[in-house]
């Protein structure tokens, strides 16, 4: 067992743990749910402040040419060196599942690829939801899901047989959102295009966790949201990424007037704008633009690869402690052993997670409230944010669970679900 007072060294040592104190912490609780939604970045409240009491409040209409109509394009330039792309290659608005609609439809209407769109058993539910709904528009057979012998890791064999009898349009998630299994997303790109296939990458559970260079990976399209480790506060806009060869040759499904070439213009007839642009559709949510540019302002700083060289440390120290201290007690893990193939989340689960779950979020035993999430049917998520993150934290919620069962304080809790997990 590693010693409390050789983890507590590592935090005293960590480059990165100066970026805890750019975030709002509750107190005394450990929040081990970044992986769903992120800190709040206290710039953030400054500017969100200085939004309302002066662009909103006193220069209203004046503010879309002072700031408001460059900001999209700002963030995207952000997101852009985060992912090694383009400026004009990325586009910041809408949900994840909004914009997965847009560009499937827009790939579908563009007919190069065979009309199949595939998905996997370790997908997230919306992913799959969208391509069955867009499969009913085109032809119900369309959608096919590869599905794998356990919930943890995809299985490669399967995926690669899968682009050479089944190609088509495929939708993928880099970081698994159960297990946190993270594909080799440049030799799958390469088995796509191998087999004139397409991969749309939901990078969601990946972006701000784990390195990712969009150009080596010779993606194609990618989005995500920003809320989970970019801390772009709840239901922050969505990023899309299409590669400049991509693009001119896509039609956006929803022909709204920010997609236009001249929307000031207001001009009776549709002129879809030259770059990625076309694929805007309303008026930019300002107020959440707003929210969410020190999230990904803070990640920048800190440098990705630091971000991700830190995330494989905690990851590992908490499968090591498990290993010791929660396996012999009937925990089992359910993410990827290996580090490579693995995103920032730790998922375990026992036969009694869910009040295992409860008791965590009522406060370890003489300890603190730790707030996990809960994933049917068995999996409690444990989501390391590097950027706010103690080494110790994984001590003590280790050390927590290991309390909660001896002890069988979770015996109190019922079966009971509420709505949000
Ligand atoms: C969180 C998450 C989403 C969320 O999509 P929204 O449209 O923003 O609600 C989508 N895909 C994955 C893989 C996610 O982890």
């Amino acid at each position: 067992m590693k010693e409390l007072s050789e983890i507590k060294k590592w935090d005293a040592e960590d480059p990165l743990a100066r970026y805890r104190s750019h975030f709002v912490h509750g107190q005394e609780e450990i929040y081990m749910d970044g992986n769903s939604l992120g800190k709040l970045p206290l710039e953030t409240k400054k500017k969100m402040e200085e939004t309302l009491s002066n662009a909103w409040g006193k220069r209203l209409i004046r503010s879309w040419n002072e700031d408001w109509l460059e900001l999209p394009l700002r963030l995207a330039a952000k997101y852009a060196s985060l992912l090694n792309a383009a400026p004009e290659e990325l586009l910041i608005g809408e949900s994840t599942s909004v914009r997965l609609f847009q560009i499937v439809q827009a790939l579908l209407q563009l007919k190069k690829y065979p009309l199949r769109l595939v998905t996997d058993s370790l997908n997230f539910p919306t992913d799959n939801y969208i391509l069955e709904g867009l499969a009913e528009m085109h032809s119900k057979e369309a959608v096919y899901r590869i599905d794998y012998p356990d919930e943890i890791n995809a299985n490669l064999d399967h995926l690669k047989k899968a682009f050479e009898e089944k190609p088509g349009i495929y939708c993928l998630s880099l970081v698994s959102y159960k297990s946190a299994f993270l594909y080799p997303m440049k030799t799958i790109n390469q088995w796509a295009a191998a087999h004139d296939s397409i991969i749309v990458w939901d990078l969601s559970h990946a972006v701000g966790a784990v390195a990712i260079d969009l150009k080596a990976a010779e993606c194609k399209v990618a989005l995500g949201c920003s809320y989970k480790y970019l801390n772009g506060g709840p239901g922050a806009p969505a990023f899309l990424y299409v590669t400049q060869e991509l693009y001119p040759s896509l039609k956006n499904p929803i022909q709204g007037w920010f997609g236009h070439q001249s929307p000031f213009e207001f001009d009776p007839k549709y002129t879809p704008a030259e770059g990625i642009q076309r694929f805007a559709v309303g008026t930019p949510p300002v107020l959440s633009l707003q929210a969410m540019e020190s999230g990904v302002d803070i990640t920048l700083q800190a440098g990705i690869k630091n971000i991700r060289a830190k995330s494989i440390q905690q990851t590992e120290l908490f499968i090591q402690l498990f290993k010791e201290k929660l396996k012999p007690l009937g925990f089992q893990l359910e993410s990827p052993e290996d580090s490579q193939i693995r995103g920032s989340h730790v998922t375990l689960s026992h036969t009694e997670s869910w009040r295992i779950c409860q008791a965590l979020l009522q406060g370890i035993p003489n300890g603190p409230v730790v707030i996990p999430d809960f994933r049917p049917p068995r999996f409690i998520r444990f989501g390391i944010a590097p950027l706010y993150t103690r080494f110790e934290e994984i001590y003590t919620v280790v050390h927590g669970l290991e309390q909660i069962v001896h002890s069988q304080s979770y015996l109190q809790f019922d079966q009971k679900k509420p709505t949000v997990t």
